[in-house]
């Protein structure tokens, strides 16, 4: 599989601080997202601690060539063990008490996608000149308009829009969305955290993909355009171009 990938995360315009972290692994075809939350500098110590145990969990995994069965669930695993880490950081230092993570995992291998999930980052197909969102988002407004309660206009409009369902380190047991999909070539994969989704609808990021396709250029027009809306969080954005399979 040949693939071309770029990432980069940006304070924002308001922030003190960014508690995002990412990671990128292309050897093994591993992708992360995290954005952390919680005082004292504490949603930054959860995102890392996510994202290193994801890494160092599924590593022995990737090496020994796992069957994608085992795969999924050694991704769940990965995700699993990230939560006990940031619970148990959590216990032992009082100024981190209640911090959390988003937690975005996207692993390629042998022509298939497998995703893990819990939060409200989120990971985008963008596929013959379409943009799908393939992570569902674990928020308040997401679950009310997936049961009908209320209309995607009232969602837009809602101030309970980061109200989390889930997160990493303050949910157990948690429900992790795990998904699986064969790749094609030409598909371009988004990693992001809400800083990005909130400033740029799906038709701005969308135009921004077709006017950028090198995943190097295309990440910090990305961050551009979020700065320009305002930047109110912290930003990141991973692209994976999957030149061929
Ligand atoms: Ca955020």
């Amino acid at each position: 599989m040949k693939l071309t990938t770029w990432g980069q995360t940006d304070i924002g315009r308001l922030r003190s601080s960014n508690e995002d972290n990412f990671s990128i692994d292309r050897e093994l075809g591993l992708f992360i997202v995290a954005d952390g939350m919680g005082g004292h500098a504490a949603g930054e110590v959860a995102s890392e601690i996510a994202v290193k145990t994801v890494c160092e969990s599924l590593l022995p995994a990737l090496k020994q060539n796992l069957l994608h069965q085992d795969l999924l669930s050694g991704l769940k695993e990965a995700i699993n063990q990230a939560n006990q880490a940031v619970t148990s950081a959590a216990k032992e230092n009082s100024a981190w008490q209640g911090m959390g993570t988003t937690l975005t995992v996207l692993l390629l291998q042998d022509g298939q996608a497998l995703l893990g999930h819990v939060g409200d980052s989120r990971m985008y197909r963008w596929r013959t000149e379409h943009l799908e969102q393939l992570s569902e988002d674990h928020t308040l407004v997401a679950e009310q308009l997936r049961q009908g309660r209320i209309s995607s206009g009232e969602a837009g409009r809602s101030g309970l829009g980061h109200i989390l369902l889930q997160a990493i380190g303050v949910s157990e047991p948690l429900d992790i969305c795990l998904q699986q999909f064969p790749l094609a070539a030409g598909d371009l994969f988004l990693l992001c955290s809400d800083g990005l989704t909130d400033m740029l609808n799906t038709a701005d990021i969308a135009q921004l993909l077709r006017d950028n396709p090198d995943p190097e250029q295309c990440c910090p027009a990305l961050i551009d355009q979020a700065l320009k809306a305002g930047g109110k969080d912290n930003l990141t954005v991973i692209l994976i171009r999957i030149d061929e399979l």
